[in-house]
């Protein structure tokens, strides 16, 4: 036998090959498993050369190292399918890891087919020297080392697959995992060239014709390293997008979270908003027709929310309502739903069995929010009015159930708030005559059938008069005349005051004219104002607009506003009230004394006028403490040189009396009804020929 040798420095250079071809092809396994599409493809057929590349001159530079007696060289065309050899095992081998899943029998498999493909490469290298004789090969090592290559293949196969995620920790294991398999393709190697002998007299034919070996050695050697190195350096930039990429799309998936959250949220109390209760009405709806089972909608409104807010201001209101919620929450199951959907509005929705577990609940609803407040250094009291509708029975879509479920709620505030109400059809009723009459207000705009009445003011005690307040009036085609108290509130609720308070203003600076005309110059013409006129941003034009088209004087109008309107937005009334004054518009607080007016803000506000509510005038024959409101109010206008009008004087008594504490102005049904225009100067014409007799 032709005793051999090896170059150490080569066999040492075969080894590093080995584990840098295979911590490249681990990587390229991880690319390949977390890149998608064409990419994929791209990484599997370069990492397939690039794994097989290395493999192969692993095995080669091992080929070099090795030497005999005799010259030594290698056939190119087998040596070149040997290569051909290690990339198809390569790429088959980056195929199944790149798969979801590696189930232990394809494990198996794999590793076989890719261990035989190794050993293949490995002799059919061999055959490249085509030694004559031919190369004895010892059985038992032979299989052994067909046997590593299995082994090893089978384990390289299992540890890519399980590092194919990237993360820091991977890159450690994966460099100790390249090391072992550096190590196992090394050993097969050298086993199998142990299994290898070669007989005296071997020759080597390749020698004369093939590749010569020397300088070839270096050759492979750089291009291997700088194919891997390629390869590595790649995968490590194209990684480097690729998390930057996730880091990207990871926040735009919390934005869009967040996003997602705002929308279906109610900002101030996190509860689910009107957008997002009508999607979990429509899925309650759908499992309880599906399922045969009941559950309550419940519309729930604070009682005396506005006076909190109005009193304390905002930030207080938005506390309370904080608080409110979280009460509401507490007092439900935690598969209930409760959402915000207006100022102080609440939604319920809560599977019930019976009937009477819509009460319970409503009743601790109703007991939970009566317990006072505590906010800061304040204690504060709300209720609720709470409107029930059941599923089925009292609606069969979303909007159905919501809206006769506010319909029982409106009945709930008007029987006298803090309770609760089921739903009937009767309440509908209510509800489609109130639309009814939202319509043919706006008809009766257009069909002209508003009209103004107008009542006089009279100095105190019984003349002269000083002017007309305007009282508006419906001339109803079948109802006949319709007073304001029947249609005001809706079409305040509707946005029609707007347009219609315009017009009021128009008409009364018309009518004011006219007088003017006739001689009364000292007149003033008041006109009423709706808390959404008073807030409308278009006012102070509409009045400016009024008096310019008529050539009024501004101090000929008196603009009346409700104390609760005034005291509303302290701040917002300030600075429209501020306007009108600069304008020269006289400023009449009405309904005096059933707010929560604060002294310090009357003071402030620039009004011209008190009007002392009917409520104190009414009763005030009969010498109650009305009369001591009056004279408390009559004191605090003079102090704040306000003049001062009673309104709904009906008596003599009353007129008396009014006079005596103080009062400026006196209005009211003893002195002068309301009327329509033609007959109020026929009236005044009269009491003037009757004060001349
Ligand atoms: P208000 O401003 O307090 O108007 C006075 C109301 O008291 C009028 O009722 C008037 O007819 C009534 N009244 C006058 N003297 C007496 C009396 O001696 N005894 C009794 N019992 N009542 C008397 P009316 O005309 O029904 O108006 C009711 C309310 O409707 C008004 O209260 C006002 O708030 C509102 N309103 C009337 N016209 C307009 C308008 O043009 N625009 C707006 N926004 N509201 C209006
Ligand atoms: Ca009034
Ligand atoms: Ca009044």
């Amino acid at each position: 036998m032709l005793s051999s040798t090896y170059s150490q420095a080569l066999v040492a250079c075969s080894l590093l090959v080995a584990i840098f071809a295979s911590y490249t092809a681990l990587d390229m396994a991880g690319r390949v498993a977390t890149a998608q599409g064409r990419e994929q493809h791209w990484w599997r057929i370069g990492g397939a050369c690039a794994m097989g590349l290395g493999i192969w001159s692993m095995h080669f530079v091992g080929m070099l190292a090795f030497s005999l007696p005799i010259p030594l060289g290698y056939d190119p065309l087998i040596t070149v399918m040997s290569l051909v050899i290690a990339i198809i095992a390569s790429a088959y081998a980056l195929s199944l890891v790149g798969e979801a899943s590696l189930p232990w029998r394809r494990l198996v498999a794999g590793a076989f087919l890719m261990g035989l493909a190794i050993a293949s490469m490995h002799y059919t290298g061999m055959a490249a020297m085509r030694m004559s004789p031919a190369i004895q090969y010892d059985p038992g090592l032979l299989l052994l080392s067909i046997v590593i290559a299995i082994a090893a293949s089978g384990a390289a196969l299992w540890i890519a697959f399980q590092l194919r995620q990237y993360s820091t920790r991977v890159r450690r294991l994966r460099a100790g995992a390249a090391l072992v398999m550096g190590v196992a393709i090394v050993g097969m190697h050298y086993t199998g060239m142990a299994a290898a002998s070669f007989p005296i007299g071997s020759v080597c034919r390749a020698a004369r014709d093939g590749v010569n070996t020397g300088w070839l050695a270096v050759v492979i050697l750089i291009v291997t390293l700088a194919v891997l190195a390629i390869a590595l350096i790649i995968s490590v930039l194209d990684r480097r997008l690729e998390s930057r990429t996730a880091v990207l799309a990871h926040s735009l998936a919390e934005a869009n979270e967040e996003l997602t959250y705002l929308a279906l949220h109610d900002g101030l109390t996190k509860l689910p908003n009107r957008m997002l209760l009508q999607d979990r009405l429509k899925q309650a709806i759908h499992s309880a027709s599906r399922g045969n089972t009941r559950f309550a909608l419940m519309f729930m409104d604070l009682d005396g929310f506005k006076a909190v807010n109005d009193a304390y201001g905002h930030q207080t209101g938005d506390r309370l309502l904080v608080d409110v919620a979280r009460r509401i929450a507490e007092s439900v199951r935690g598969e209930d739903t409760v959402a915000r959907v207006g100022g102080d509005e609440f939604v319920l929705v809560a599977k019930i069995g019976a009937p009477e577990d819509a009460a319970s609940i409503a009743e601790k609803l109703t007991t939970a929010i009566e317990v006072p407040f505590q906010l800061a250094n304040l204690e504060l009291r709300v209720s609720t009015s709470i409107g029930i509708a059941i599923y089925p029975g009292d609606g069969a879509s979303e909007r159905e159930l919501l809206a006769n479920a506010d319909a029982a709620m409106y009945h709930a505030k008007s029987t006298g708030r803090n309770c609760y109400c089921f739903f009937e059809p009767s309440m509908n009723a209510d509800v489609h005559a109130q639309m009814q009459i939202i319509q043919d207000l706006r008809l009766a705009m257009e069909r002209r059938e508003l009209v103004l009445h107008y009542q006089p003011k009279f100095d105190a005690p019984a003349g002269p008069i000083i002017g007309a307040e305007a009282l508006i009036r419906w001339n109803h085609p079948t109802r006949g005349l319709v007073p304001p108290a029947q249609f005001v509130p809706f079409a305040e609720k509707s946005g029609l005051i707007v347009p219609i308070g315009e017009w009021v203003l128009d008409e009364a600076c018309r009518q004011m004219r006219e007088w003017y005309d006739a001689g009364h110059v000292d007149w003033t013409i008041a006109v009423n104002l709706s808390p959404l006129q008073f807030a409308h941003t278009g006012l102070i034009e509409t009045v400016r607009n009024a008096l310019a088209r008529h050539a009024l004087k501004p101090s000929s109008l008196t603009l009346e506003i409700t104390e609760s309107t005034a005291m509303a937005n302290v701040e917002v009334s300030l600075a429209i009230l501020r306007q009108l004054q600069e304008m020269g518009v006289n400023i009449s607080i009405d309904d005096f004394g059933t707010g929560y007016s604060s002294l310090l803000y009357l003071k402030r506000l620039p009004a011209t006028e008190l009007k002392i509510d009917r409520g104190f005038v009414r009763d005030l024959s009969q010498e109650t403490e009305d009369a001591a409101i009056v004279s408390a109010i009559v004191a605090l206008g003079q102090k704040l040189n306000l003049k001062i009008v009673a309104e709904g004087v009906e008596t003599t008594e009353q007129q008396a009396m009014l006079t005596e504490l103080g009062c400026d102005t006196l209005q009211g049904f003893l002195l002068g009804r309301p009327m329509p225009p033609t007959q109020f100067l026929e009236s005044v014409e009269a009491r003037a020929s009757a004060d001349c007799e």
